[in-house]
């Protein structure tokens, strides 16, 4: 028997192990829903029934495929590329795509799986899909990243439509790639069909407030978890990990909302300002010069740069992992808890262990998991794809209200599901469930398929 798992869910795990071998981010992501759903089972028996589960764990659909590409210095390389459409019960498969050394299959499928149920929280028409891969993207130059990018997308695109499956960004994936992925399947399929990417660039076609929408709806996520506790971030001491997309506008947002960020982080190491972080800086050496993170310490003398450190270990009241899986693990979470930290709103997909889940659990601070806290990046992607199909373009004010919103009523839904299913305050349980539910009734209503 595997700790946590009901005797009716403890199978369908064992059957995931079985099918799925050596894919270790994709068990425990299933096993981390399938841990919340016992109660779930009890109240609606017709799904065990009708294998919902089952059906939710195996994705409709998974392209892998060779992406030739030869660089400047005109020597081949081959890489490996991924898309799992996972489940389309609620709309086109939806997710982005991640270009890094680790991507395997085993995180594709973690990623995707996931997406399925933040997708419903959101509330809109989106399924659950990702893709990716293991291309490295450091230190090539634009040519190079536009050469990849088109060959992925010469095989990729038959896959691909407005109403089947729309990608996005990701590690490693921001509007340059997004620009290089739609030119090129612009260009194959003749048709200028903005709604099959997101993340675009504002000129032709993109969302605004899509580049912020990740890192401020986990802002704005850790905000109502606050409220719900009679306190606020104003004034809140803040530690971010990474200094990608998420991590700057997670960063802006917990500004402008009065906290004060003293550290964040990259692949080499972390920097610490106890001046506060100044964005403008990072955003130049991390979006534009396309540096390492150490460069603001060498500018800026209040900052410490530290090798390989470990940003769990900075005090703070809220920690907002948004770098990568499995970033936070249980000793970090007892050093952070140790710390006085108060709130952990993940911008991440999976970025704190089981291990490190269980521990905030037990001390009872807020945790917002990433299906939940970090929804806010795709349900903005759900908005451009409005805004293209009406030929519409929203204004910035607009696109966060609407935003801030969905953000609220994720928190709300997720509180309120955690309540109904006997767990008051456990945001991994509502958001679970909460998901959970809408897809598996609208599968229900689809038939077998
Ligand atoms: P970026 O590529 O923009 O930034 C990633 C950041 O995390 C960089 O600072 C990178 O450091 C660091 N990082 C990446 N991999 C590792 C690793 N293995 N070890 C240590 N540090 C690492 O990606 P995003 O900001 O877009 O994505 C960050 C996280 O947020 C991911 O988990 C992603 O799935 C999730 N997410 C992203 C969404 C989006 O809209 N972009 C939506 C929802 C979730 P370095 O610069 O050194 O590589």
């Amino acid at each position: 028997m595997t700790a946590g798992l009901d005797e009716k869910l403890e199978p369908i795990y064992q059957d995931v192990l079985k099918r799925n071998p050596g894919e270790k981010e994709f068990h425990q992501a299933v096993h981390e829903v399938l841990e919340t759903l016992g109660p779930v089972l009890v109240k609606y028996p017709e799904f065990a029934e009708s294998k919902i589960i089952q059906r939710i764990c195996e994705p409709e659909r998974q392209i892998i495929f060779r992406v030739p590409w030869q660089d400047d210095d005109g020597n081949i390389h081959i890489n490996r590329a991924f898309r799992v459409e996972f489940n389309s019960a609620l709309g086109p498969y939806k997710g982005g795509m991640r270009f890094h050394p680790s991507v395997y299959l085993g995180i594709i499928k973690f990623l995707g799986f996931e997406q399925i149920f933040k997708n419903a929280l959101t509330d809109l028409p989106i399924g659950g899909g990702k893709g990716g891969s293991d291309f490295d993207p450091k230190g090539r130059s634009d040519s190079e990243i536009m050469r990849f990018c088109q060959s992925l997308m010469t095989e990729l695109y038959r896959n691909l439509g407005e109403y089947t499956d729309v990608p996005a960004g990701d590690i490693g994936v921001s509007t340059r790639e997004i620009g290089y992925l739609f030119g090129q399947y612009k260009r194959i399929t003749n048709r200028y069909e903005s709604g099959v990417l997101t993340g675009k660039g504002l000129d032709w076609g993109g969302s605004r407030a899509r580049t912020e929408a990740t890192g401020y709806g986990t802002v704005f996520f850790a905000e109502e978890m606050l409220k719900a506790r009679d306190e606020s971030l104003d004034g809140k001491t803040v530690v971010v990990s990474g200094s990608g997309n998420v991590a700057i506008y997670a960063m802006q947002k917990a500004q402008q909302l009065g906290a004060k960020v003293v550290a964040c982080s990259d692949s080499s190491g972390i920097i610490v300002d106890d001046e506060g972080i100044e964005l403008d800086r990072v955003r130049r050496i991390k979006e534009v010069e396309r540096r390492r993170l150490s460069v603001y310490a060498d500018e800026k003398k209040s900052a410490k740069y530290v090798e390989d450190g470990n940003v769990w270990h900075v005090p703070c009241d809220v920690a907002l992992p948004s770098a990568t899986q499995n970033e936070l693990n249980g000793k970090d979470a007892k050093k952070l808890i140790e710390n006085g930290c108060i709130a952990v709103a993940e911008g991440a997909n999976m970025p704190t262990t089981p291990e490190g889940i269980q521990i905030f659990q037990k001390a009872g601070i807020a945790y917002g998991p990433g299906k939940a806290a970090n929804a806010g990046g795709v349900a903005t992607s759900a908005l451009e794809m409005q805004q293209n199909a009406s030929r519409d373009s929203w204004t910035f004010k607009h696109t966060e209200e609407r935003l801030r919103e969905i953000m609220v009523n994720i928190h709300k839904n997720c509180y309120e599901t955690a309540d109904e299913f006997g767990s008051p305050g456990n945001y991994v349980v509502g958001a679970n469930i909460a998901g959970f539910l809408r897809v598996a009734k609208a599968m229900e209503a689809l038939g077998l398929v």
